[in-house]
């Protein structure tokens, strides 16, 4: 694994492992997105996925108050 996409949100391709750039914004706006390498469509079943929605936007705030304070510095 490479350093550039660390900072990217996103995660592997169930079906071609590449890394499918995507924020969280993106996951809870219930948008389809797309692999860039294969095509394959993602889309995140809001009434299946509720629980793992509900991590992620708790995952979010923490990411927000992690940028906060190192944007703030302390
Ligand atoms: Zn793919």
């Amino acid at each position: 694994m490479t350093s550039i996409t660390a900072s990217i949100p996103g995660f592997a391709c169930p079906q071609c492992g590449s890394h499918i750039p995507t924020s969280f914004d993106l996951l809870l706006s219930d948008q389809p997105f797309y692999c860039s390498s294969c095509g394959l469509k993602l889309q995140l079943d809001r009434e299946e996925s509720s629980a793992a929605l509900e991590a992620l936007s708790l995952l979010k705030n923490g990411i927000s108050d992690a940028e906060r304070i190192k944007r703030g510095g302390g």
